[in-house]
């Protein structure tokens, strides 16, 4: 049965639904296994768009329903969600603010100046380079910028981390399911394993309380990019028992809906392993499709290994989503040296 929450949640339009799926033939036969990609990294033409745009639609509505003028919002300094909020603010003719954070020790001379956070700037913006080190926890940075905002006179609306934890946040992937369920009636073929980057843990969250309320089960499997494997399954918990309580789902949401694979995350949250870059130029490669080192280059790392090492069988179908994150690339160019 759909969830239909389109017709029970308020909902600003800020893309091209459904996002595309296609098979990914090359990849496909490299791997001995069926790969489809799930397009949310081209769904928009918001400032190259993504997963959090998805997520973004249903708070964007709150936020203009609450009359609010700011978007203030908080990442890394390469932050795909930032760029998102900020291209939202932009096309909602709201203000932005925006914190962002150093997550990662990622040298290089340009990295605070091209890829995301140049886009974010160019949408106006206003960037906070302050605070450091990757947490699903409310930042104090974050409380001051709101605060800052009400003390100027104007009325933010807060978006954490990821467009996470907040009341309505799981709520674009939930959604998802419906979505995915459509278009596999329509290509008549049916995913049993779905792989997903997770961090902040609202689209995994809402790909479980979705997926779980469709008659025909299959593996969802969460590649961590956080690099704390705890803390992201404690974040899609969190998300995924508030998102079925706000939708109204009377069944509690089980550990083991919740697959969080720890092994793909490469050293830290930002930083990109062999592997990382292995999948990188092989979905390049292969495919032209492109990932980065932060999130799907590792989702593509695990479905690389699983799909070779068995774990994903081969005679599966699998739907890779890809969630974006290709405006990166240019500030980790010396990680393809
Ligand atoms: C934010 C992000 C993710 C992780 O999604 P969460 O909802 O934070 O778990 C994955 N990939 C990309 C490209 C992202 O920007």
């Amino acid at each position: 049965m759909p969830l239909d929450l389109e017709r029970r949640f308020p909902r600003r339009n800020l893309a091209f639904w459904p996002s595309p799926i296609h098979p990914l033939p090359r990849l496909s036969k490299e791997l001995g296994v069926e790969v489809w990609a799930k397009r949310d990294d081209i769904s928009s033409g918001l400032a190259f768009g993504g997963n959090k745009v998805r997520k973004l639609e249903w708070l964007a509505a709150d936020a203009l329903n609450q009359g609010c003028d700011t978007l203030v919002s908080i990442g890394n300094i390469q932050s795909n969600h930032t760029r998102q909020v900020a291209a939202v603010a932009a096309v909602l003719g709201m203000k932005c603010r925006l914190v962002q954070e150093e997550w990662t020790k990622w040298e290089d001379p340009v990295y605070d100046k091209v890829g995301n956070i140049l886009l974010s700037r160019l949408m106006g913006a206003e960037t906070l380079l302050e605070g450091e080190g990757y947490s699903t926890a409310v930042k104090e940075t974050w409380e001051r910028a709101l605060e800052q905002v009400r003390r100027e006179g104007g009325k933010p609306y807060a978006i954490p981390a990821g467009a996470s934890d907040h009341p309505l946040g799981g709520l674009g992937y939930a959604h998802f399911a419906d979505e995915v369920a459509a278009q596999e009636e329509k290509e008549g073929i049916f995913f049993d394993t779905v792989v997903t980057a997770t961090c902040t843990g609202s689209t995994q969250a809402g790909m479980v309380v979705g997926f779980g309320e469709q008659s025909r089960k299959r593996r969802l499997i969460g590649i961590d990019t956080a690099a704390n494997a705890e803390m992201t399954r404690a974040a899609v918990t969190k998300i995924a028992k508030a998102t079925a309580a706000l939708i109204g789902i009377n069944r509690e949401i089980r550990d083991d809906e919740i697959e969080i694979d720890a092994r793909f995350a490469g050293p830290d949250y930002g930083l990109p392993d062999e592997a990382t870059v292995a999948a990188i130029r092989m979905a390049a490669s292969l495919e032209a499709m492109l990932t980065d080192p932060v999130y799907e280059g590792k989702s593509m790392a695990g479905l690389i290994a699983m799909a070779r090492n068995g774990e994903i069988p081969k005679n599966s179908k699998v739907l890779y989503v890809h969630l974006g994150g290709a405006p990166a690339l240019n500030a980790y160019h010396s990680a393809f040296a």
